[in-house]
């Protein structure tokens, strides 16, 4: 086996809420750990996936995902030529890694960030940098990014908007910072929380056809509601794409995935309604952690990054209150997950209590 492998542990999943609600003697429970949407996808997904033709199980899906394909290209305005499309974009992440790296090579992420890039990094035998983001307002430092770059570098990850910070940073920082990276290091901008973002030229996609060294990732998980039906997709350009093209395994999104994938993207009224609605949320719930004077960044994604302190025991306050909330991640920070209006109404208070441990 090799080594690097040998101390790595399993993803520890979230506990299903059926089993939160037996062990804790709850009627209702709000699952915001995952940054999962609480409205679930558009009811043409399943009306899709209801359709597709029981005739097809016999038979390998379509490799090229051409529906989902011609429906993201639209909607992104790029080339159908520059899209992968995975099981979620944890699959381009994989593999985008293990494209990449070679042993004894190291990847630059902020810190904190989605830990996903790191574990793959170690998988593959390299190494990575962790810079910091600005401790007062959660930005990503670009500057200690470039100085983290050596000869070795080859991969450097930004997650936009960042999980767990849910801080954005602009297309025009990012292609500054772009602008200034060598050549030959490969940036990714794993625009996961992209659709939350109420801020113009949120994305650096229209970026692509003139970097052949950035990708950007998207996913169906959190925005579109769709985080079970594991879809996801990469935007890049040659040589990529061809090496891409070529590593993944040939059938790796199901008919299903491609049926169901296709009707939510073409959905784009649903997604922007619900999209509306989390904003509304999210700015509600920054506001009362403001009046209430929380040390949090401004998000936006669809959760908020809340320093709390003694973070276990507030998620556990929190956990008996029927709130299932991120607290594993930091021993001072907590991660929330905005849900329903009516959930959060209630969130408010059961973090005022959970707050109050002291
Ligand atoms: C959730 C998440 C993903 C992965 O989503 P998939 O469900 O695999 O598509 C990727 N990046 C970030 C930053 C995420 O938070």
């Amino acid at each position: 086996m090799k080594d690097t492998v040998k101390s790595l542990s399993a993803y520890q999943a979230e506990l299903p809420v059926k089993v939160i609600k037996e062990k804790y003697g709850l009627k209702h429970v709000s699952r915001l750990s995952a940054n999962e949407s609480v409205y679930g996808p558009s009811p043409k997904v399943a009306q899709a996936v209801r359709e597709v033709s029981d005739d097809i199980l016999g038979y390998y899906p379509d490799g090229q995902a051409t529906s989902l394909r011609e429906a993201v290209a639209t909607l992104n305005q790029v080339n159908p030529d520059n899209l992968i499309f995975g099981a979620g974009a944890d699959e381009l992440i994989e593999l985008l890694t293990r494209v990449v790296l070679e042993p004894g090579a190291n990847v630059i992420v902020p810190s904190p960030t989605f830990g996903e890039y790191a574990m793959h990094a170690q998988i593959e035998q390299a190494t990575t940098k962790k810079v910091p983001v600005d401790e007062d307002n959660g930005h990503v430092n670009f500057e200690e990014m470039l100085k983290a770059i050596d000869d070795k570098t080859a991969m450097v990850w930004i997650a936009n908007p960042n999980n767990p910070t849910g801080v954005f940073e602009t297309t025009d920082a990012i292609q500054n910072f772009l602008d200034k990276l060598p050549q030959n290091v490969i940036l990714v901008v794993d625009e996961a929380y992209y659709d939350f973002v109420d801020k113009p030229n949120a994305t650096v996609a229209p970026l692509v056809s003139k970097y052949d060294n950035l990708v950007v990732l998207r996913t169906l998980s959190k925005a579109y509601g769709l985080a079970n039906l594991r879809v996801g997709y990469g935007i890049m350009q040659e040589p990529l794409f061809t090496a891409m093209q070529a590593v993944r395994l040939p059938y790796n999104l199901s008919t299903y995935q491609i049926a169901g994938g296709t009707a939510a993207v073409l959905d784009q009224e649903y997604l922007q309604k619900n999209v509306a609605k989390f904003q509304l949320e999210r700015k509600k719930f920054q506001d009362f952690l403001r009046d209430n004077n929380f040390k949090f960044y401004e998000s936006q994604a669809n959760f908020i990054w809340i320093k709390v302190g003694e973070t276990k025991k507030v998620g556990q306050s929190l956990l008996e209150q029927g709130f299932q909330v991120n607290d594993r991640l930091n021993s001072d920070w907590i991660r929330i997950a905005l849900g329903t209006p009516e959930d959060n109404a209630e969130l408010k208070l059961a973090f005022l209590k959970a707050t109050n441990y002291k």
